[in-house]
This record gives C-alpha cells, structure tokens and sequence, in this order.
C-alpha cells in the first residue's frame, strides 16, 4: 500500500475531510447523501478506503474484509493523522498538478490563460500566472491566497508524521 497512492471513499458527515484529501491529491470519492450499502459496494468494486465517522458502517466493512478508518473528532489535520495510523502517508506535497477537483473530484489539467477569458473575475486574470480546469466538471483554479495556507496545512501534516 505504500507505492501506490490511496484511494478513499468518504462518508456524508465528512465533507471537509473529502475537500482536503482532493486538494492534496487523493483520489476521494463522496456524496453527500449516500446510504451505508452502497458506500460499501464502491468501496469493494473500487479498492477504496471507507472513511467514515460511523461505527456501525466501520463494523460492516470489517466483516466484509474491506478497509476503512473510524474517524473522531473535527479537525481535519487529526483526521488526516487518524487516517495515517492505519495508511501510512507519504510525505504530503501541496502541488495543484496534482490536486483533485474540490467539488467533483475530477483530475484538474493546466489550462492557458487565453481559454478561460470571461469565465473569471478579470482582476484574477491579470493577477494570477497559473491556472487549472477539472476535466470533469469545468471548474477553474488557481493557486492565489489560501494557497500558501494549504501549503502550510500539508508543512503542518508532515511535521506531525516525523
Ligand atoms: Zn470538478
């Protein structure tokens, strides 16, 4: 497990945990509203890891011999530790080319300035270098602001593993 990356399937109370895991560059599946057995069943079809704050969903995928982490408390960077107790992380990179989708998990590519005129606030245009579509739902990004702050986030998270 430690060569390829992994992947998850995250329950509807952890929305949160989802976005940052993407934004990371985990390959996390969620829905916000999904009932238990299906969860189950994507995580088995799909070799994913059940993240999930529910005991009773946790007992089911032990017995079926799929993997999960219970998941306490609100905190994303003790979520994501909670996580690396079982998966051992590799060193966390924030690094956009490799970031998933936010809001659908897509793969995002660079994308040239010139194709996405109109599309965002022209101030960001002029300010910003750098941008990324999700191939999936279209969604623009750039790395601006709370960049530096998810960079930090991922400093955070690799200094609590060493
Ligand atoms: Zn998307």
């Amino acid at each position: 497990m430690s060569t390829d990356k992994p992947n998850f399937v995250v329950d509807s109370m952890l929305g949160n945990l989802a976005k940052k895991l993407r934004i990371l560059g985990y390959d996390s599946k969620y829905f916000s509203s999904i009932e238990d057995d299906k969860l189950v069943l994507i995580a088995k079809n799909e070799k994913r890891i059940i993240l999930t704050k529910d005991e009773q969903l946790s007992k089911n995928a032990e017995k079926q011999d799929i993997g999960f982490v219970l998941i306490r408390g609100n905190d994303e960077l003790e979520q994501i530790m909670q996580i690396n107790e079982k998966i051992k992380f590799d060193k966390f990179v924030m690094d956009t080319n490799n970031s998933r989708c936010i809001a659908c998990n897509g793969n995002l590519q660079p994308v040239e300035k010139f194709r996405i005129i109109g599309k965002i606030p022209e101030g960001v245009l002029e300010r910003e270098k750098k941008f990324w579509m999700c191939d999936s739902c279209k969604k623009i990004y750039w790395e601006g602001t709370h960049f530096e702050k998810l960079q930090e986030f991922a400093s955070r998270l690799n200094d609590r593993m060493n």
